[in-house]
């Protein structure tokens, strides 16, 4: 029989074993998130050629490898050196889910300090494009930090509060692990909007835009790449200076102020107003028209009066609304002013998406999709450790 002694020995040493390890990769050097000049600079820094860079690169972003091993091209002691100096993969898959219905899919991923983040894989049933010819379209949407510090009233994310950023390691390995399970050539677009605001983790996010915009990474180009932000004006300028020339998200849900300070409270640090004159500078510095995201809650922002300030907003820059129907929270047990939001009724959301139609204002309707397994916008939360 173990006397307690024994037990809390054990305890320690699977403690001492857990932080050796974690020594371990403190000690290593996070290649995975490294652009291709990081790449080359690094080898060059530890007595390489240069064009190392350029081979690692492809052979972690394009072919997507996950072992030192499958790197053919690399001598073996090279290979041997990096596996015990180096971190090549930054994330496990713990779980997977797929709605029967929409084909949907979502993935729950673990850090190496065991937090959880979800991505979230939507198909889209075939579309006209512009050609005449019809299109498949499966995005992933991933996320930039664990849980998110923005506690928007209606999103679950912000109902768990917040842990950490997200490496830029971690960014890309959600799609690295997505596209090796589904397909790569079938993952045609990526969205950051998953957890977390993107534009508070800035350089992982753009340093992962970085990678996806290389010509020598296969996957997916930046002009199929949309980053959502919830409205950090100095940064979506530092986005537009940084010639990253994604898509651009910006969850509006309100055209006046004080709606958007009660379910936005950045919007008190960071006005509709500035972010704006952002929206503005984005679009003149890129050339890519704005999408807006509005999710309709019922006698929030579903009144007639919110029509005619979306289609003044409108006026004022090339942009298109995304109208999202709100996905509750209920199963959260919400409290206080997100408790009280409910969804727009579909009748309305149609007859609010067809009154901006007349006014010639580009309107989708995003049909909800994921709701069946939480993977939903916006539903997306994983309890903390
Ligand atoms: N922080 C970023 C990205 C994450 S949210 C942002 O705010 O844009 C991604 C999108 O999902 C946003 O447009 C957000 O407003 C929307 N969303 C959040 N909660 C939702 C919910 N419960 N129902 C529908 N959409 C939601």
């Amino acid at each position: 029989m173990n006397t307690v002694s024994d037990t809390i020995e054990k305890t320690k040493d699977v403690h001492e074993v857990v932080n050796s390890e974690k020594d371990k990769l403190k000690n290593k050097i996070p290649l995975k998130g490294m652009t291709l000049d990081e790449l080359r600079e690094y080898f060059i820094k530890t007595g390489e050629h240069r064009f190392r860079g350029e081979q690692v690169f492809k052979w972690m972003y394009s072919d997507l490898v996950v072992n030192y091993d499958e790197m053919l091209n690399i001598p073996k002691s090279l290979r041997s050196r990096l596996n015990n100096e180096t971190i090549l993969t930054t994330l496990k898959t713990t779980d997977t889910e797929q709605s029967s219905s929409t084909g949907t899919k979502k993935f729950i991923f673990e850090t190496e300090e065991r937090n959880k983040i979800e991505s979230v894989i939507i198909p889209e049933k075939s579309r006209l494009a512009q050609d005449g010819q019809t299109r498949n379209r499966t995005t992933l949407c991933i996320s930039t930090q664990v849980g998110c510090p923005l506690d928007c009233k209606f999103c679950a994310t912000g109902l768990m509060g917040y842990k950490k950023n997200l490496t830029p390691g971690e960014i890309f390995d959600q799609y690295l692990l997505a596209a090796r399970d589904y397909g790569k050539e079938k993952l045609t677009n990526i969205v950051y909007m998953g957890m977390g605001e993107p534009l508070l983790n800035f350089n992982a996010t753009v340093k992962t835009l970085k990678i996806f915009a290389e010509e020598l990474t296969t996957g997916v180009s930046l002009k199929k790449i949309t980053v959502s932000t919830a409205g950090i004006a100095p940064k979506i300028k530092e986005l537009a200076d940084s010639g990253m020339k994604v898509k651009l998200a910006f969850s509006l849900h309100s055209c006046f102020e004080d709606t958007r300070n009660k379910i936005m409270p950045i919007n008190k640090k960071y006005s509709l107003k500035e972010n704006i004159e952002a929206l503005k500078y984005y679009y003149r510095k890129t050339n890519t028209r704005i999408t807006f995201e509005y999710v309709m809650l019922k006698n929030v922002n579903d009144r007639d009066e919110d029509i005619n300030a979306l289609a003044k907003l409108c006026s004022q820059m090339p942009s298109k609304i995304n109208i999202i129907p709100f996905n509750s929270l209920q199963h959260m047990n919400p409290s206080g002013y997100a408790a009280e939001l409910t969804p727009t009724p579909k009748h309305r959301i149609e007859e609010f998406a067809q009154r901006l139609r007349e006014k010639n204002i580009t309107v989708m309707v995003r049909n909800t999709q994921g709701d069946d397994i939480s993977a939903a916008c916006g539903q997306l939360a994983v309890k903390f450790k």
